[in-house]
């Protein structure tokens, strides 16, 4: 018998499960259900990540969960589920750390939908699924939110009506578990740079960049919404809201229209017209692709430049997340414009993905970090879980 503590990351379109055993925290099994709405396929890969389990499913997020319990329960191994782990997107004002889900809980989470509306209902979903079939088991929740509550204030707010900001609207922040998983592993890495002015980029389909000092956040570019900041795959990043006005007003935008334009097709999908993978994007001889690539860049530097001024200086730069951590060009491509900073790139480095990519004379040290959010929830729905 093994025990395990689940994780779950349910996203709009696909679920990414991965199996911790619970002593040591190293992952046995992960996979995913992909394409959730039409004609998904249920993947399992063991702890070298080949794959031993491949099947087609039904639509639909209860079906994707009915084939992953039930093939907890026949698998050749037997397991004990000591714990689900989940990545919740929004914890809003409620939560600043992991907590164990409750029908209080849930309820408070709801409210915040309307914040994350392409996360938070599918995180939900997966909750209550699981509690639906399993009553008894311990749920815990963590939050991509709480690992910026350590935000100076003035970060936090935005140049609106003070009431406005007692009612909750303020800059929260995202990607926070996996900002706290690289905070973790940076002394690791970058020795005692870890303990001053370090700007990590997540950037993957959804981007931001986080300054930080003594390994805690002091600023990010996500706000109230996972909408702000770096332009994204499908995401537009920060725009003049007056934009938001004109589309309402001459262009007759319904709240709808408006929701999907800024949610799923603005950022490199809408101005390349193409795609919003980068991959696709780098391979592509279209003009429009690349100069979405170059905006994005652009932006991305453009946001990096105010955050170390929010702290006075850099000591490390870090990449992330899919783009981040595989992109050797878009590295390349933020970088160019941080030559003034004292950024220069050893090219070699950065090419084939290593660790350090910036020159040893550099002023500033620039590296690549694999994220690891799923390694994060474990160790908090562990931790949570040995205390009840
Ligand atoms: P994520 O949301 O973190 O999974 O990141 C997804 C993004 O990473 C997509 O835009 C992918 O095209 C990009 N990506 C993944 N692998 C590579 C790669 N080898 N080169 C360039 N981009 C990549």
């Amino acid at each position: 018998m093994i025990k395990v503590i689940m994780v779950i990351n349910s996203g709009s379109s696909s679920i990414k499960f991965a199996m911790f055993e619970h002593a040591s925290l190293t992952v046995e099994y992960s996979g995913e259900i992909n394409n959730i709405a039409k004609d998904p396929v249920f993947i399992v890969s063991d702890k070298k990540h080949a794959v031993i389990f491949k099947k087609s499913i039904t639509s639909g997020y209860a079906s994707a969960f009915d084939s992953l319990f039930t093939w907890t329960e026949n698998s050749t191994a037997t397991f004990s589920i000591m714990a689900v782990g989940h990545r919740i997107v929004h914890g809003g004002r409620f939560y600043q750390a992991p907590t164990i889900i409750s029908k209080e809980v849930i309820a408070n989470l709801k409210t915040l939908i309307p914040m994350a509306p392409f996360h938070q209902p599918q995180n939900l979903e997966a909750v209550a699924i699981i509690a639906k079939s399993y009553p008894d088991m311990l749920q815990i929740a963590c939050f991509d939110t709480s690992f910026h509550h350590t935000q100076i204030k003035l970060a936090t707010l935005f140049a609106i009506p003070r009431v406005l900001t007692q009612e909750g609207i303020f800059r929260y922040g995202f990607h926070g578990i996996s900002y706290e998983y690289i905070a973790s592993v940076l002394p690791e890495h970058i020795g005692d740079k870890a303990k001053g002015n370090v700007i990590v980029a997540h950037i993957g389909n959804g981007a931001s960049m986080c300054a930080m000092h003594l390994q805690k956040s002091v600023a990010t570019s996500m706000g109230f919404t996972a909408l702000d900041g770096l332009m994204m795959g499908t995401r537009c990043g920060n725009i003049d809201p007056g934009v938001l006005l004109y589309l309402l007003q001459e262009k007759k935008y319904t709240f709808e229209q408006l929701q999907k334009l800024l949610y799923e097709q603005s950022g490199l999908l809408g101005v390349s017209n193409l795609s919003n993978d980068v991959l696709e994007l780098e391979q592509s001889k279209s003009p429009e692709a690349a100069e979405a690539l170059e905006l994005f860049c652009f932006k991305a530097a453009r946001e990096l430049g105010s955050l170390v001024t929010i702290l006075g200086g850099c000591d490390a730069i870090v990449f992330t997340a899919g783009i981040g951590e595989n992109s050797a060009s878009v590295r390349q491509g933020i970088c160019k414009w941080l030559g003034w900073l004292g950024v220069t790139l050893n090219h070699k480095a950065n090419i084939s993905n290593q660790i350090i990519i910036s020159r040893s004379n550099a002023k500033i040290l620039v590296a690549v970090i694999p994220t690891n959010e799923d390694y994060v929830i474990a160790k908090h729905t562990k931790t949570l879980s040995t205390y009840t």
